[in-house]
């Protein structure tokens, strides 16, 4: 069965996208690309040089002038992939609670997304690739072969990222990652500029109640009914 050469997933915080990503992008040659830590290192080098996050040119500026690296994993910690600021591995501290809570607004910014999804364009444009955001079907790559949307309850993907932290030792109360979630979730979908929500032709599917191995089995029935209706359509 041949995987579609670009696929978009896209759907709000720990609704299973990234997981879903790199299985999808296993087969050599496809390059999984998670685009939320690109908005997470603009928002971390904020905050780490002191700039306001309500100064939106200044945010801008740091989107299009910074030196971001996102490469292969440099430590078996159960990281995906190693991102360096200026040099620095910077991978943990994009998840910390304090860039959870600005990332959503700086992420609203038009200047910040035209300056990333540019960046976001030329690697999806390369080759195989499997794209995982907010707005990968609808503004990125819009031309993707695949289109995936997920969703799922808030509580349960405000569960599942308790549950991630605790895995990682950071003691934050449930209360308060379920709050900063719908937070992020409202800011997402109701920004302006490439506001969260599934492309016309995304294919929608609900998570609350699958687990990881039930979400990969769907999108490959998915996948193989495709691959079907092609070359009946061909044939
Ligand atoms: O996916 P993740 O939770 O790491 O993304 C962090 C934030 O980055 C999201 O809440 C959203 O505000 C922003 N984002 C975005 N567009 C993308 C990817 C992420 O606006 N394509």
């Amino acid at each position: 069965m041949g995987l579609p050469w670009r696929i978009a997933i896209d759907g709000p915080a720990a609704s299973g996208k990234s997981t879903l990503g790199q299985r999808l992008a296993a087969p050599p040659g496809y390059l999984y690309v998670d685009t939320g830590v690109m908005y997470r290192a603009v928002t971390w080098a904020a905050l780490r040089r002191g700039v306001p996050i309500a100064d939106e040119a200044a945010l801008t500026g740091l989107a299009e002038t910074l030196d971001l690296d996102i490469a292969p994993p440099t430590v078996q910690d159960g990281r995906l992939y190693t991102v360096r600021v200026d040099g620095e591995d910077v991978t943990w501290d994009l998840r910390r609670p304090e860039v959870d809570a600005a990332v959503s607004q700086v992420s609203a910014y038009p200047g910040v997304r035209r300056a990333l999804t540019r960046r976001q364009r030329q690697i999806g444009l390369r080759g195989r690739v499997v794209m995982v955001g907010r707005d990968i079907g609808t503004v990125v790559l819009p031309e993707a072969d695949l289109k995936i949307y997920l969703d799922a309850r808030l509580e349960t993907r405000a569960w599942r990222r308790y549950q991630e932290l605790q895995a990682r030792g950071a003691d934050v109360p449930f209360e308060a990652v379920l709050e900063t979630m719908r937070q992020r979730d409202a800011l997402d979908q109701g920004r302006e500029v490439a506001p969260l929500r599934p492309a016309p032709d995304a294919v929608v599917l609900d998570t609350t109640a699958l687990d990881i191995e039930g979400v990969f089995q769907k999108v490959l029935d998915l996948i193989a009914a495709r691959c079907r209706e092609t070359s009946h359509v061909a044939g």
